[in-house]
């Protein structure tokens, strides 16, 4: 049973109003609202529970370490890693991203190769540039077609011995399009040695996640845009690699033993785990996770790409309105442009003033912008908790805009 408005009651900050207009959001590409049984458990643990981790012997403190290494567990589950310890809690995917281009640093050499597409998201470009300056390895993009479709065959030329990492995200922010990533890990798998790692912020949110179906190396997603806190994400890596590979930050929790003539490094996740982490954060992504499963990843796909038809459908009977990526397979995300109308947050302002709430400008992917010659684009993009009426809001207020605006 998938029933909207039990769900809508779920999320307290929906039930608002903006600007005198009930709010409609619409900008759960940039991050996602929570439910109640998210901020229930985030509550909880700073008025209950709030003790640090793994070295304690107290009560509290043993109590925040079982319920963090429980919702690891749920992690897990939710992405089916073959271990706990594969999973390692992060800050998002932005950490998660640096962490996998510094800790390769030693495996890569000049004139060595690192293949990510024109799709990613800034934070799986900037990354392996400075991997790129480190090492003096070079950078190769998959270009796209007008649709953003990747152009595979470029994959195939480019792949060869001297490819090192294969990075490209499952969904792409900034347009939606989801990328066959299945056939980018078999075709990089057949031609190289490369560690392939799937930037699936914009996945896990959306679809079942199976690291081990998929064979990817690497998988990262940030809590916030899947009903989690802010400051929360995971970095999935396979354990033989993630045991090959030297640790990112030095510091507590991290290390066998140290001393002044060495230290040595504890095991899988805690090599990657320096410091205190957001144990508070970790524990509700936990209940975030449980959220999804509720809701059922069918219903949720079902509703999201309903939704998505239908706002699609709506736009582009607007006459001179653009979707990009129109003919692209695609989740969560409508990205479009009026035709005239330069400044996409012009657009934007005008639907803000009207409770409805999108993002504009580039989406932290100027190369897909220089690619269609536009400085950016509106996006709308949806959750579980989004009605056809929002979307209906949505339409009225980009035919107010266009009236406004041409
Ligand atoms: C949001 C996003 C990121 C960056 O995530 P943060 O949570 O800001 O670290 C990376 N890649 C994609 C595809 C994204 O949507």
């Amino acid at each position: 049973m998938f029933d909207i408005q039990e769900i809508r009651s779920q999320f307290p900050i929906l039930d608002q109003e903006v600007n005198g207009k009930p709010l409609v959001y619409l900008d759960n590409a940039a991050t996602s609202q929570k439910p109640n049984s998210v901020l229930e458990v985030w509550n909880q643990y700073y008025t209950e529970i709030n003790a640090n981790v793994h070295r304690g012997i107290h009560t509290l403190s043993q109590l925040a370490t079982e319920e963090m290494e429980l919702s690891r567990r749920k992690i897990q589950k939710f992405i089916n890693a073959k271990h706990d310890f594969e999973v390692i809690f992060t800050k998002g995917t932005t950490e998660g991203l640096n962490l996998i281009a510094y800790i390769l640093t030693g495996k890569l050499k000049k004139d060595d190769e690192i293949i990510i597409s024109y799709l990613e998201h800034h934070s799986n470009i900037v990354p392996w540039q400075l991997l790129c300056e480190r090492t003096g390895a070079k950078l190769r993009v998959i270009p796209i077609d007008d649709n953003g479709i990747l152009q595979l065959d470029y994959l195939d030329q480019y792949l060869s011995e001297k490819t090192k990492v294969v990075a490209v995200n499952q969904v792409s922010n900034a347009l939606g399009i989801v990328n066959p990533i299945e056939e980018i890990i078999s075709r990089t798998r057949r031609n190289s040695d490369a560690y392939i790692v799937i930037d699936g912020a914009q996945s896990a949110p959306h679809f079942r996640i199976d690291v081990q179906a998929m064979d990817c190396d690497f998988f990262v997603f940030s809590g916030h845009k899947m009903y989690a806190p802010m400051g929360t994400g995971i970095l999935y890596g396979k354990e033989h690699i993630l045991d090959s590979l030297p640790p990112f930050h030095g510091g507590g929790e991290m290390i066998a033993t140290c001393s002044f003539d060495g230290t040595t490094y504890a095991g899988l996740p805690f090599k990657y785990e320096a410091g205190t982490p957001n144990v508070g954060g970790n524990i509700a992504l936990g209940a975030a996770v449980d959220f999804i499963e509720k809701v059922g990843h069918e219903n949720l796909q079902r509703h999201e790409n309903a939704l998505l038809e239908y706002a699609q459908r709506q736009l582009l009977e607007i006459e001179g309105l653009k979707v990009y990526g129109e003919k692209a397979r695609r989740t969560g995300v409508v990205s479009f442009n009026l035709e005239g109308v330069g400044i996409s947050s012009d657009v934007g302002m005008i639907l803000d003033k009207m409770g409805v709430a999108v993002r504009t400008g580039h989406h932290c992917t100027q190369p897909i912008m220089d690619f269609f010659n536009i400085a950016g684009t509106v996006r709308a993009s949806f959750a579980v908790y989004n009605t056809f009426q929002e979307i209906d809001l949505l339409v009225e207020g980009v035919k107010k805009a266009k009236r406004m605006l041409s």
